[in-house]
């Protein structure tokens, strides 16, 4: 009789349903209605709902959309826009991707390249190199770890960088022989290159258009919500605006900038947990130590050696957040960085010490196992990132590390930790049934096992990407299981839960509505 009300009420069963709610581990059937998640049981409750549409999974198995708890949307959007360096590895190829781009991009003030890997292509450029392109442009190469690049000598000028300009707190302005800059900046000296040269393609409508063809792109692989992991006040302008047009695609927790802090009065502004499902601000990020250079003192073969950048005022930033009411979240690759945070964590936690204060270490990649206890009683989350079995693990394989586990998951794991898991796209690949399966195999990218005892099951990283990811962003309350009074946000998968042989997406629904099927 009532047309519109069938339509809204769907009955998805004949197929695994893995709830990640404990109390509902034997479910047979998911009722949503109107978005949500109406009931959640075994087949006789059917008998309540006797207009439902029934959605056979035909062997296929449910489970909530995916979370990716660190992913850099606002950044990778523009990566299309942007020449990709990735498989560049001759100075006549470089030359030919940058007057290409400055072919395709006039109105851009920077000309930019992306995704410059040194390890891979040997491509080492340098200013002399840029320069001589004759553009009346500065011009960037930015590395795929958004730690580095190497910027012309147009782009220096426009940097207030000369021969005589210190190091930043943070960060390295390379020199060569002569004492002038090389033009290669490294962290904290490369995040001013990196934000002027965003700038330059960030027109907030072009913006916004960017960040909806690469979230559709993203349900494609299940996922539903994303973490920007460090976003400036610009693009959480065009997140507003997209929200406010009823126009995002997945839910975004956004994560405030420690950059944009400092520069911007980003601190007075809504604090963590402001929003809705669809908009929500999330922890403010702040940094540790470096991406490309994490700050680490580790003994191999019995030599102890200490290198990396640890960034320098961490503690006083997370004060500083934390008494305004943000949660935050810290960038620690290294395990001098795991030592400054969870040190910072234990200070911060002192401000406001009844708030749950859900800390989260973002990346945790090296630690020592007395370092895991200490993470465990601070209560703070793991932010990890399975896919990262593949190329950092391939780079540290062969090295006869004595003490430190690199990329402890299953240490994290047996700690009991809480674990989210993510991609850091764009730095890595993103799909989540892919990253899984690193995780669960440690296979790294030279085909090698990477310490097996330190693999967490297939499911175990489901769990992860779903209700895992929920707690880290304070989201558990509305997405993350499936459990009556959640958001229909739904992942089916064709296969089975293989990490060898990983499953695939077969649809992705996103506040009860089909929004991608294969
Ligand atoms: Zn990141």
């Amino acid at each position: 009789m009532d047309g519109r009300r069938t339509d809204r009420l769907r009955a998805f069963t004949g197929g695994p349903i893995l709830t990640m709610d404990p109390s509902l581990a034997r479910a047979e059937v998911v009722v949503i209605d109107e978005g949500r998640i109406a009931a959640v049981g075994e087949r006789e409750l059917l008998g309540a709902y006797p207009d439902v549409i029934i959605e056979d999974l035909a062997g296929r198995t449910l489970l909530p959309g995916f979370i990716d708890a660190h992913n850099h949307l606002s950044i990778a959007a523009l990566h299309p826009i942007w020449a990709d360096l990735s498989q560049v590895a001759t100075p006549d190829e470089l030359r030919a991707a940058l007057l290409e781009q400055a072919r395709r991009e006039p109105d851009a003030h920077w000309v930019r390249g992306a995704n410059w890997n040194e390890v891979t292509t040997g491509l080492l450029p340098d200013r002399h190199e840029l320069d001589a392109l004759g553009l009346d442009r500065p011009v960037i190469v930015a590395h795929w770890t958004l730690h580095q690049c190497v910027v012309s000598s147009q782009g220096l000028d426009e940097l207030h960088i000369g021969r005589h300009t210190p190091d930043p707190p943070g960060g390295v302005i390379a020199r060569g022989a002569d004492g002038a800059p090389s033009g290669l900046l490294i962290e904290r000296a490369w995040s001013a290159a990196h934000a002027q040269s965003m700038a330059a393609h960030r027109d907030p409508n072009r913006w916004a258009e960017l960040f909806a063809a690469r979230m559709r792109q993203l349900l494609r692989d299940g996922i539903t919500c994303v973490h920007d992991a460090a976003c400036g006040q610009a693009a959480e302008g065009v997140y507003r605006a997209m929200r406010a047009a009823g126009a995002l695609p997945i839910s975004v927790l956004m994560m405030p900038h420690a950059e944009a802090i400092l520069m911007e009065p980003r601190l007075d502004g809504p604090v963590t947990g402001d929003g809705d499902e669809w908009l929500r601000v999330g922890p403010v990020k702040l940094f540790a130590d470096g991406g490309i250079a994490p700050a680490m003192d580790v003994s191999i073969a019995g030599q102890r050696s200490a290198f990396g950048i640890a960034f320098p005022r961490l503690a006083e930033s997370m004060v500083s957040a934390v008494e305004r009411g943000f949660r935050v979240a810290v960038h620690a690759v290294g395990n001098v960085g795991l030592r400054n945070t969870l040190e910072a964590f234990a200070r911060a936690a002192h401000v406001r010490p009844d708030d749950d204060h859900r800390f989260r270490v973002e990346h945790a990649c090296l630690a020592a196992p007395a370092q895991i206890v200490e993470m465990a009683a601070l209560g703070a989350i793991g932010v990890v990132q399975p896919g990262f079995v593949h190329h950092i693990g391939q780079s540290v394989e062969a090295v006869p590390w004595d003490e430190e586990i690199w990329l402890p998951f299953g240490e994290l794991a047996r700690a009991r930790i809480p674990l989210a898991a993510s991609s850091d796209d764009p730095c890595a690949f993103y799909e989540p049934l892919r990253t899984a399966s690193h995780g669960a195999t440690r296979r790294t990218g030279s085909g090698n096992i990477f310490r097996a005892e330190q693999a967490l099951s297939y499911q175990d990283w489901l769990r992860a990407y779903t209700a895992g990811a929920a707690y880290a962003g304070g989201q558990e309350h509305e997405r993350g299981t499936l459990s009556p009074g959640k958001r229909a946000d739904l992942v089916i998968l064709d296969g089975q839960l293989d990490p060898h042989s990983p499953p695939r997406v077969a649809q992705t629904w996103v506040a009860g509505q089909l929004v991608y099927g294969a």
